[in-house]
């Protein structure tokens, strides 16, 4: 059987994963669940389905169609009835209004690297290349060392957007095939860690000091939010973790929070799922920066 993955989006012209014009390939699945996740329809590493009522017109063409008569008209547009969807994806399909959405497709390794191929014209023209996000890539690691081989053969620059919670020799094994990688160090002390991401950071730590050691460049990154990671506790943390690496580590992006999940929620039908969190004003991410600066590191918004 051909390896294939499955992706839930693939984007081109992307210029904040990584340098230059690229191409981000987010992989489905992940094994972190962090509140705050912006991308929560990456977590789940089954297909799912998205509906946008606002997008549908009343034309019952799903329920029409659907084998399993998972589908019902209500005064809030279609609801499913997962007990017995199958996920076969007919709805989204007949759909003239695509106010259902299939997330997930299985590709090959081939397919996939037509598409890669197809944007290598911006990549030489920008300094660009190729990025892999999530989700987890390292969840779909033998695929991913697949893709990330065939585009060193090509010269392609390889980004891997982790979060690092693998096996150690998983993430040495990228590293190897890997010119960058983007880390979250989403919050240091590890009871915060559990309570708001569902895992330890201690194995997570452990493989970003055994990567460090290796001369792959890191940008780390924080997902900024007020109340969670934004105290002078956590940042002096974060400074220190990254002063205690091998090799120059010294560049951190902070991401402050935003809201965009919660209209995924509700499209996922999981708006139970969404907490909302809220990010520092800006006079306190200038704090940080400057805080960051005093240990040596260089802070900015955005990256
Ligand atoms: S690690 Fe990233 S993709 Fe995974 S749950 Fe956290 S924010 Fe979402
Ligand atoms: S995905 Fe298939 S089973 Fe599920 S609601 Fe749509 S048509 Fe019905």
């Amino acid at each position: 059987m051909k390896q294939q993955s499955l992706i839930f989006d693939i984007k081109k012209y992307a210029i904040n994963d990584g340098p230059g014009i690229r191409l981000t390939v987010f992989f489905k699945g992940c094994n972190l669940s962090c509140e705050w996740c912006h991308n929560p329809e990456s977590i789940s590493p089954k297909v799912q389905k998205m509906y946008t009522a606002s997008k549908c017109i009343g034309a019952v063409k799903c329920i029409e169609n659907c084998p399993n008569d998972a589908l019902k008209m209500t005064s809030e547009g279609i609801v499913t009835d997962y007990n017995v969807c199958n996920f076969c994806g007919i709805c989204a399909e007949v759909c003239p209004a695509k106010a259902f959405e299939m997330l997930g497709k299985f590709m090959p390794v081939e397919e996939l690297m037509k598409v890669i191929d197809n944007e290598a014209a911006f990549f030489d023209q920008s300094g660009g290349g190729v990025s892999f996000s999530g989700g987890e890539p390292l969840m779909h690691a033998d695929y991913l060392l697949q893709i990330l081989k065939a585009c060193g053969k090509r010269y392609y620059h390889r980004v891997v957007d982790t979060t690092a919670f693998a096996k150690t020799e998983t993430l040495l094994e990228v590293a190897k095939h890997t010119e960058l990688f983007l880390i979250d160090l989403k919050v240091m002390d590890d009871k915060k860690h559990k309570r708001y991401t569902g895992v330890s950071n201690k194995k997570i730590h452990k493989n970003i000091t055994e990567l460090a050691k290796t001369d792959v460049e890191i940008i780390f990154r924080i997902p900024l939010i007020k109340g969670v990671n934004d105290s002078n506790d956590n940042i002096i943390a974060t400074a220190e973790f990254m002063n205690s690496l091998d090799g120059s580590r010294k560049v951190i992006n902070l991401l402050p929070y935003h809201k965009v999940a919660e209209n995924k929620h509700k499209k996922l039908g999981t708006p139970e799922n969404f907490i909302l969190f809220e990010a520092p004003e800006e006079n306190r991410i200038e704090e940080i920066i400057q805080l960051f600066d005093q240990y040596g590191i260089k802070a900015s918004v955005g990256g």
